[in-house]
C-alpha cells in the first residue's frame, strides 16, 4: 500500500490487510483454528525463541485478531496492539504488566465501576494497591505517587460526570519520574487521541464503540511506543529484569528487534500466555465490521449528541443537563483541547422530579433501550440511581456525579426526529 499517510476512514477499511493470499478474498477471514503447523523443526524453535513472530495458537495470536490488532494500532498511532476477551481483561492486563505484589498505581477516581472495583478490591487482593486522585487535578497523581508507583491511570471521557480527563498535563508530569500514563480512550475512540498527548498506553473496551453493534464483547490495550522503559529500570523491574517465566528474557531488550514495543510483547508472551483472556476469532471479526464504518459512525453520535442536549436544555422538567458542550472554564478547554474530533455521544441529564421521575421516565421510553450499555449504535438509556449505583449510599452517588433524578443517555445513530419524539414523549409522562 503507499506510503502517504493514510486518514482514519481509509485506516478502518485498509490497515492490516488486503487479500486472502491463497484465495483472494477480500473480507478478512475467520481463522477459526486453535492452532498452526510449523513450516519445519527450525521454524517452531524460532517462533517460540522470538526470534520471529508468527502463529503458535489461538490464546497468544490469530491471524483474524491480528488484523483488528494492527487496524486499532494504526488508527490509534500506536506501534502494537494486543486484543483480549474484554474491555475488563484489557484494564487487569494494562496493569498487570507494570506492577506487582507490593507495587501501587495511581488512579483518577472517576472511572467505569466495572474498573473501580477491579482496582478497588480484586487487584488489591492481589497485592496491587491503586491510590485513587482527582483526575483533574494532574499534580495529585504526583502527590500520590512514590518509588513503587508503576503507572497512572484515568479515562479520557469517564461518565457520569463526563469531564475530560487533562491527558497531556497528567503525561507531562508522569514522563520525566518514569511513570507511564494508561489512558482507558473507551468512550472516545477517533475523538480522542491519547498518544498525541504523551499516553503511552491506551486501553479499550471494543465492545462499545469500535464494535458498535452490541454483538461482541472485547478489549484492545495499545502500546504507543513512545515510552522509554530502559531509562527507568528500577521503576519498571517488569520489563527491564529478566524474566523466569520466558528462559530469562529482559523484555526491553528483547522487543528490539521487534521495534518499540516491549511493553504489549511482554502482555502477550506471558500475560496473555498464562491468564489466558483470549478473543474469539468470530469476535474479532464482528470487531473488524464493527470497527469499518467506525469514523462515519463518531460524528453521527456526536451530532445527535448535540441536538439532545439543545432539546433537553429547553425542558422545564430538567434541572441539568451534563454533556462536555455545557461545560465552562477548564473544563471546557480540556474539552475542546482533547476531544478535538467531536464531544461524544454520551450525556446525562437530571429530573426535576428525582428519583421516582426517573423511573418512570425509564419506563416510558419506546425507541430507547433501557440496558446497563454504552456506545451501541441504538439508542440507550439507564437510571443509575435505581441500577448500577444503587448499591451505594446517596452519598456516595452524589459524590460520583449520580443525583436521583440523573439519567444517563448513550445517543445512537437512529434518525434525530425520532430520538427526540421519544425523549419527548418519555419526558411528558414522567412528570415533573
Ligand atoms: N472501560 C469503560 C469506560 C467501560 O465503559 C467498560 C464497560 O462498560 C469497560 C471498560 C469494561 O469493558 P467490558 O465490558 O468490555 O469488559
Amino acid at each position: 500500500m503507499t506510503d502517504r499517510k493514510l486518514h482514519p476512514e481509509t485506516l478502518a477499511l485498509h490497515a492490516g490487510w488486503r487479500a486472502d493470499p491463497q484465495t483472494g478474498a477480500v473480507a478478512p477471514p475467520i481463522y477459526q483454528t486453535t492452532s498452526y503447523q510449523f513450516d519445519d523443526a527450525d521454524h517452531a524453535a524460532r517462533l517460540f525463541a522470538l526470534e520471529e513472530l508468527g502463529n503458535i495458537y489461538t490464546r497468544i495470536g490469530n491471524p483474524t485478531t491480528d488484523i483488528l490488532e494492527q487496524r486499532i494500532a494504526a488508527l490509534e498511532g500506536g506501534a502494537a496492539a494486543l486484543a483480549v476477551a474484554s474491555g475488563q481483561a484489557a484494564s487487569a492486563y494494562a496493569v498487570q504488566n507494570l506492577a506487582r505484589a507490593g507495587d501501587n498505581i495511581v488512579s483518577g477516581t472517576d472511572l467505569y465501576g466495572g474498573t473501580y472495583n477491579l482496582f478497588a478490591n480484586t487487584l488489591k487482593d492481589q497485592g496491587i494497591e491503586t491510590r485513587f486522585v482527582d483526575p483533574a487535578d494532574p499534580d495529585a497523581f504526583v502527590r500520590a505517587s512514590d518509588d513503587r508507583t508503576r503507572a497512572w491511570y484515568a479515562e479520557t471521557l469517564p461518565n457520569p460526570k463526563l469531564v475530560v480527563c487533562p491527558i497531556g498535563e497528567i503525561a507531562a508530569l508522569g514522563r520525566p519520574m518514569g511513570i507511564p500514563l494508561i489512558v482507558d480512550n473507551t468512550a472516545a475512540p477517533l475523538l480522542a487521541r491519547p498518544f498525541d498527548h504523551g499516553a503511552a498506553i491506551v486501553v479499550y473496551s471494543t465492545t462499545k464503540y469500535i464494535g458498535g453493534h452490541g454483538t461482541s464483547i472485547g478489549g484492545m490495550i495499545v502500546d504507543g511506543g513512545n515510552f522509554d522503559w530502559e531509562a527507568f529500570p528500577e521503576r519498571h523491574p517488569t520489563l527491564n529484569t529478566p524474566d523466569a517465566s520466558y528462559h530469562g528474557a529482559v523484555w526491553s531488550q528483547a522487543a528490539k528487534p521487534l521495534g518499540p514495543i516491549a511493553y504489549v510483547l511482554r502482555a502477550r508472551t506471558v500475560l496473555l500466555r498464562d491468564l489466558g483472556a483470549a478473543l474469539s476469532p468470530f469476535n474479532a471479526f464482528q470487531l473488524l465490521q464493527g470497527l469499518e464504518t467506525l469514523p462515519l459512525r463518531m460524528p453521527r453520535h456526536c451530532d445527535n449528541a448535540m441536538k439532545v442536549v439543545a432539546f433537553l436544555n429547553g425542558r422545564a422538567d430538567v434541572t441539568r443537563v451534563i454533556h462536555p458542550s455545557v461545560q465552562t472554564g477548564i473544563q471546557a478547554e480540556r474539552a475542546a483541547k482533547y476531544l478535538s474530533g467531536g464531544l461524544g455521544g454520551l450525556l446525562g441529564f437530571e429530573l426535576a422530579g428525582g428519583r421516582d421521575a426517573g423511573r418512570r421516565f425509564i419506563d416510558a421510553l419506546q425507541l430507547f433501550y433501557h440496558v446497563a450499555n454504552i456506545g451501541d449504535a441504538r439508542s440507550l438509556a439507564i437510571h443509575p440511581a435505581s441500577t448500577t449505583h444503587s448499591q451505594m449510599a446517596e452519598a456516595d452517588q452524589v459524590k460520583a456525579g449520580v443525583s436521583p433524578g440523573y439519567v444517563r443517555l448513550s445517543i445512537g445513530l437512529e434518525h434525530i426526529d425520532d430520538i427526540l419524539a421519544d425523549l419527548e414523549q418519555a419526558l411528558d409522562k414522567a412528570g415533573v
